[in-house]
C-alpha cells in the first residue's frame, strides 16, 4: 500500500491504520493502478501482486477492499476482477447476517443491556459485527418511530 493519498479509494471509504504497514508504501504506486492496455498492464499487475505476496497486512488489506467495495486496483494481492466473487459473497453474507440479527432482536437488546459489544454479539450469533450494528440502528429507528407515534397520538 502506498501513502493513502496516492491510493485513493474509489468510493471515498475511510483509510485504515494498517495501511502504513503495507509493502506497497515502498513501491511505485502506478503498479497497483496501472493505466493503458495490454502487456504493460499485465506486467504491472503481476509485479504488484508479487509485492502483496510479501506483505504483512495482506489479509487485512483484502478484507478492507472487499468490505468497502474497492472497484479499482490491486488490493490484498487481487485485482478488481479477482475480487468480484469475494464481493458477491460478502454482500450475500451481509444480507443473511442482517436477517439473522433482525430475527434475534430480543437477544441483541438483552446483550446490549448487559454491556456486550456488537462484535461479541456478532460472534455469538455467527454474523459480522456490522450486521449487528445495522440491525441495532434499525431497532433504534423503530423505537424512535414508535415514540414519535406515541407523541403524535397524544
Ligand atoms: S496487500 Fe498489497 S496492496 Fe495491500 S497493503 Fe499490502 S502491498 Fe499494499
Amino acid at each position: 500500500m502506498t501513502a493513502p493519498s496516492r491510493r485513493a479509494s474509489t468510493d471515498a471509504a475511510p483509510l485504515d491504520t494498517w495501511m502504513k504497514y503495507g509493502r506497497c508504501r515502498e513501491t511505485d504506486p502506478d503498479l497497483f493502478f496501472p493505466e493503458g492496455r495490454g502487456g504493460a498492464i499485465t506486467n504491472a499487475l503481476k509485479q504488484a501482486k508479487k509485492v502483496c505476496g510479501t506483505c504483512p497486512v495482506r489479509a487485512l488489506c483484502l478484507d478492507w477492499a472487499v468490505t468497502t467495495g474497492q472497484t479499482a486496483g490491486v488490493w490484498g494481492g487481487l485485482d478488481e476482477d479477482e475480487r468480484i466473487p469475494l464481493r458477491r459473497e460478502h454482500i450475500e453474507q451481509r444480507a443473511t447476517g442482517y436477517a439473522r440479527c433482525i430475527d434475534a432482536q430480543e437477544l441483541i437488546e438483552r446483550r446490549v443491556a448487559e454491556g456486550r459489544s456488537h462484535r461479541q454479539i456478532g460472534e455469538e450469533l455467527g454474523v459480522c459485527h456490522s450486521a449487528v450494528g445495522r440491525a441495532w440502528r434499525f431497532f433504534e429507528a423503530e423505537r424512535q418511530g414508535q415514540a414519535a407515534g406515541e407523541v403524535l397520538a397524544v
